[in-house]
């Protein structure tokens, strides 16, 4: 189906019922990701979701700068969300702007509520993200390793967070919208959720009838759900893996 996109030229999004990068509408794109990978953040993780390259690290809980920010009950969380300038075809300018101070407002706000804040008073909890490559749903990768970087880090949270965003294109709902269905497509829906299902996350650039959002939410939904077994797997194979090692090393000592 051929669909006018904002800059007058014509896509074709689906070829024989596949996208243009040979998906099915309810597919999400591969997902790589991998735990501990900067030696001096406190947790950390790199995450590859299609054409996104985004790196995760949490430093804290720590003293908090400037002193004023702290808070005598809890420990504050701060989210920085920041492009490279490199990670886009047009050269993003350096340093913060509009979008991604709220990038990084929305992101905070979908980590926050499962973060255990009261354990730590006075105290600040940091989580950087940076996106090296970018292809559209940079938000959502950024969450998904950042969750995984909290739980590196060894934060107490009551679950992980998963997100993952729908889209509408050519009339028809996907999952996980990639540059072109996001750019020039019809709607953009990213969620972050608890694998529970309580939603901390939540929206919409564009239009869906009430019926398109319940089949945008389901496949969101359902999209999460996945991506949440395969960040629980990263952790497991790292904490698998140090076990091993640490078990070597015992072993040696014993000899
Ligand atoms: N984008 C870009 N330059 C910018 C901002 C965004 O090329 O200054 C691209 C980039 O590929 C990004 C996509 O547009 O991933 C969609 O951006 P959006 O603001 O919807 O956020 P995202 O989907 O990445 O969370």
């Amino acid at each position: 189906m051929k669909m006018i996109a904002m800059d007058g030229s014509n896509i074709s999004f689906f070829k024989e019922g596949l996208r243009l990068d040979g998906r099915r509408a309810d597919e999400f794109r591969p997902l790589k990701i991998e735990v501990g990978v900067l030696a001096r953040a406190d947790g950390s993780c790199y995450v590859e979701m299609g054409g996104n390259k985004v790196i995760a690290a949490v430093y804290g809980p720590r003293e908090v700068h400037p002193r004023h920010l702290q808070e005598a009950t809890r420990a504050i969380v701060r989210y920085r969300y920041n492009m490279a300038s490199f990670s886009v075809e047009e050269r993003k300018r350096p340093g913060p702007d509009r979008r991604s101070y709220e990038l990084s407002k929305v992101s905070r706000e979908a980590l926050e509520p499962v973060i255990f804040t009261s354990y730590y008073p006075r105290s600040v909890i940091d989580v950087f993200v940076e996106v090296l490559q970018a292809d559209a749903g940079t938000r959502t990768a950024g969450i998904n390793a950042a969750s995984v970087a909290l739980a590196d880090a060894g934060i107490p949270m009551k679950s992980m967070i998963s997100a993952c965003a729908a889209g509408k294109v050519a009339d028809t709902i996907v999952l996980d919208p990639m540059k072109e269905e996001d750019n020039f497509g019809q709607a953009d829906m990213p969620i972050a959720m608890t694998p529970t299902g309580q939603i901390t996350l939540l929206q919409m650039d564009g239009h869906l009838t009430k019926d398109e959002f319940q089949r945008a939410m389901e496949l969101a939904i359902k999209g999460c759900r996945d991506i949440y077994e395969i960040q629980r797997k990263s952790l497991i194979e790292k904490y698998n893996q140090l076990g091993s090692e640490l078990a070597v090393v015992q072993e040696a000592e014993v000899l």
